[in-house]
């Protein structure tokens, strides 16, 4: 399961939670594993992540 490292802008802080790649296409961004903000914003450059989009 992939890792995605998010940056909350409230508590300004990092944190990894493990999405399944479903989860994440579906735009669900977790919440602040330190403050439970929502305001958070994905850090993509720490995510390996090859997606093969079919158009
Ligand atoms: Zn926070």
């Amino acid at each position: 399961m992939p890792a995605y490292t998010y940056y909350c802008n409230d508590c300004k802080k990092e944190f990894t939670v493990y999405l399944t790649m479903t989860e994440h296409e579906k735009g669900n961004p977790p919440v602040c594993t330190e403050c439970g903000s929502k305001n958070v914003v994905a850090e993509l450059s720490s995510a390996t992540v090859i997606t093969s989009k079919k158009s």
